[in-house]
């Protein structure tokens, strides 16, 4: 059977400890990574994702991998698989928001978690919401979680809630599906709004491949034999174009040089083999998640070292910055909490494109700022900025806009 290719991203967001992890692990059946150390080092930002497959058992609901029981329908029918997409599993910490943002042209949809046993919304959730808005995401379900908690009026009170925080806004008519994550209740009325809320990624083949490098890894285990030694694997997904086995590719901004002067220089590269969750393919395409094995130094790609890197034909990326100019239109909460004026000199977190770099703001102007980046990025001219800051010793997103120059 052809490989059936992941045909959308969708964000997982909400409050921390709503159970955004468990309902992931819910509609998967795989655990994805814990966050708890890299919120301690903020400047690792890793994201969790995994794929799900979506089945029909001619039943009302559809199933996922993490409701199949065996690889099988529980009615014993044959699981016919209608699509698969990828899930990112977004920790609530504020700064790795900016992942979620920086993933940005990546994000189809989202899935929303509520917890039902506490007041909705929570501090988060309206944040996360925000940025859902300012990113584009116009695709949403909410899982009212953990109702195994709650009385059955506790449930409706919190649903009310839940469709009064989204009146008004585009996600208004957004399904609310109760479940229980942890007891994999209702996980197949979830599963199946996701299929029908969540369309399908526009496949832009004809155009040149660009790829945002969100992981990178070394994957050869330690004291392998040098000529044993795999390539460095790149994580992340096309955002236009295909790429194939083969392929030569570029990728920016590169590696960090002191001569002839100092500067970036690209890192010229061949494609070695492609894998969606452990399936080998020939071709990549935009809407999934995959695994690019290239002929780069292992050493090169450890430990995320090329992630906020893009990749593409040689000759087609973006332009590389080390300084940029961006806008600073604030977001709703931030303006509630009247946050400061910019200052020189602050030391802010900006997530441009695939990327999210800390950076020192050097001008101030009304509605922009001007910032020297720790690590350069590869984005065109107009991407979308988001822009992190410190308030009361926490990093939260504070304002958004394009990059000017
Ligand atoms: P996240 O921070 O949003 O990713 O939240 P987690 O998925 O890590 O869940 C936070 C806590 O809530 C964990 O202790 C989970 O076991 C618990 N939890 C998640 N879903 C449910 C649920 O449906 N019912 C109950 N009772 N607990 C849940
Ligand atoms: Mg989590």
């Amino acid at each position: 059977m052809a490989f059936v290719y992941p045909d959308a991203i969708v964000s997982t967001a909400g409050h921390v400890d709503h159970g955004k992890t468990q309902t992931t692990y819910a509609l998967s059946g795989v655990w994805v990574m814990r966050h708890s150390e890299e919120i301690k080092k903020a400047m690792t930002i890793k994201l969790g994702y995994t794929q799900i497959g979506i089945y029909d058992c001619g039943e009302e609901y559809y199933y996922s991998d993490g409701i199949l029981q065996n690889g099988k329908c529980p009615n014993g029918a044959e699981p016919k698989l209608i699509r698969r997409i990828s899930l990112l599993d977004v920790p609530g910490h504020e700064v790795l928001v900016a992942t979620m943002v920086s993933g940005a042209a990546v994000v189809d949809g989202a899935l929303l978690v509520v917890d039902a046993s506490q007041p909705a919304p929570q501090p988060q959730t309206v944040e996360h919401f925000a940025v859902l808005d300012i990113i584009g995401v116009r695709h949403m379900v909410v899982a009212q979680n953990k109702i195994d908690l709650v009385t059955k009026e506790k449930a409706l009170e919190n649903y009310e809630q839940i469709k009064n925080f989204l009146k008004g806004t585009w996600a208004e008519k957004a399904k609310v599906v109760p479940i229980s994550a942890l007891h994999r209740v209702n996980i197949d009325a979830l599963v199946t709004y996701l299929a029908k809320e969540i369309p399908k990624r526009e496949a832009e083949l004809g155009k040149p491949a660009l790829f945002s490098v969100l992981r990178s890894f070394n994957v050869n285990p330690p004291g392998t034999a040098p000529d044993k030694l795999r390539g460095g694997v790149l994580g992340g997904t096309l955002l236009r174009g295909v790429l194939r086995v083969g392929d030569e590719i570029e990728l920016r901004p590169g590696l960090k040089v002191d001569k002839p002067k100092p500067g970036y220089q690209p890192i010229y590269t061949k494609v070695l083999s492609i894998e969606y969750s452990g399936q080998k393919v020939e071709e990549a395409r935009p809407g999934g998640l995959v695994g690019i094995m290239t002929g780069l130094d292992p050493a090169l790609t450890k430990a995320d070292a090329l992630a906020g890197a893009v990749v593409g034909k040689p000759g087609t990326l973006p332009p590389v910055w080390t300084a940029v100019e961006v806008e600073t239109r604030p977001i709703p909460r931030a303006l509630a909490e009247k946050i400061e004026p910019f200052k020189q000199n602050e030391v802010v977190l900006l997530a441009v494109g695939p990327a999210t770099v800390f950076g020192v703001v050097q001008a101030v102007k009304k509605d922009a700022i001007t910032v020297a980046l720790k690590k350069a990025v590869c984005a065109e001219q107009g991407s979308k900025v988001v822009v992190i800051r410190q308030v009361k010793n926490r990093w939260i997103v504070t304002n958004y806009g394009t990059l000017k120059g």
